[in-house]
């Protein structure tokens, strides 16, 4: 089922889905777009080429509260904080964001324990992937046809849209995306042309457009092993790290956190937040031993961690070469350099 909307009347489609459930789109802010919840339908703005964080926020939040606790004389009554099960709607992912949320799925909701938090969010939520726009020249930073993933790639999505001159088209690829297409009554159904146009798009964009690089995941996995001890490269890369963590804070596939407990006059909340191997303190010990101090071995982590160590435990590589980290790099590390670098050691 291929529909369509006039992209000047996005606001109506947003006003729909705000009724139905919430709605996470992308928004305008100072420094580029980024998700957010809508509040005002004209807020949705497809006028982005990608935003400054990933939506991995709207499974695995920055900042997410477990529990709420009250410490007694002799008891601590403790209450848990249900996540809302009301629908969401992900609207206008980009095709290598989405493949982040199955690489993120591994940890989340496959490996060991299921982590419910993702996992409710996950079941209850509708993607809507936006390709790239095919017209546009692609951002220097990205890299994902490197990863086997393409500008206009539906495969995860539940409706995929495609932006046509001023038109949206949007078509259903799961039950449950063609089941919500069906009752979205501001939308038209698509014509012949549409539908062409929408088949050569997909064709399209598995026309190489980003930088690209051989990478098979088997060999970068190796040769980063055998390249863990040459401090000599490990420095080079790194000389100019901060040591920020604004890298992996934008990243689809980064997924460290940190569970803190924030207590006042016997009244505490257990929560969540994102936290980042390339911070200082990330794997600083209560015995006061710290074995990542220097910047080199922790960027060096953060590459074998998605280049090497996930490759060899979970079979994928923990990146879709969405450019993030390489665009807020505020001293212009790039992790696609590296990898290419290492891979002529
Ligand atoms: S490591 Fe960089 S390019 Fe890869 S997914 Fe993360 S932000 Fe995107
Ligand atoms: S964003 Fe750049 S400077 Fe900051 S931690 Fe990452 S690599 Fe280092």
């Amino acid at each position: 089922m291929l529909k369509k909307t006039a992209i000047e009347k996005i606001s109506q489609l947003a006003a729909v889905l705000m009724e139905k459930g919430t709605l996470l789109a992308p928004v305008k802010e100072v420094a580029g777009h980024n998700f957010a919840e809508i509040n005002d339908p004209q807020k949705v703005d497809l006028n982005f080429y990608n935003t400054i964080i990933s939506p991995k926020g709207a499974f695995f939040p920055p900042k997410e509260d477990f529990i709420k606790y009250k410490i007694g004389k002799t008891i601590t009554e403790a209450e848990q904080i249900k996540v809302d099960s009301k629908p969401v709607f992900l609207f206008g992912v980009r095709p290598c964001d989405v493949k982040s949320f199955s690489i993120m799925d591994i940890h989340f909701n496959a490996a060991g324990i299921i982590d419910p938090y993702w996992s409710q969010r996950r079941k209850a939520t509708t993607i809507f992937g936006y390709a790239y726009d095919l017209n546009q020249p692609v951002d220097a930073a990205d890299f994902y046809n490197s990863l086997g993933i393409y500008a206009a790639d539906p495969e995860g999505s539940d409706i995929f849209m495609v932006k046509k001159d001023k038109d949206l088209l949007l078509k259903g690829i799961t039950p449950k995306g063609e089941e919500l297409l069906a009752q979205l009554n501001t939308l038209v159904d698509a014509g012949k042309d549409d539908e062409k146009y929408y088949e050569e798009t997909l064709k399209k964009g598995k026309e190489y457009k980003t930088r690209f690089l051989c990478i098979d995941q088997d060999v970068i996995a190796k040769k980063l092993e055998a390249v863990f001890n040459n401090n000599d490269f490990w420095t080079k890369v790194s000389s100019a790290c901060l040591s920020c963590g604004a890298c992996t804070f934008v990243c689809p596939n980064c997924y460290c956190f940190d569970i803190c407990d924030d207590t006042i006059f016997g009244k505490g909340t257990r929560r969540r937040v994102w936290d980042a191997c390339m911070f200082t303190d990330f794997t600083l010990e209560a015995s006061g031993h710290n074995p990542r101090t220097q910047v080199y071995q922790r960027l060096r982590q953060k590459i074998n961690h998605k280049y090497s160590y996930h490759v060899k435990k979970y079979g994928v590589i923990s990146c879709v070469g969405c450019g993030r980290c390489t665009r807020s790099c505020p001293v212009n590390i790039d992790i696609y350099s590296i990898v290419e670098e290492a891979l002529k050691l």
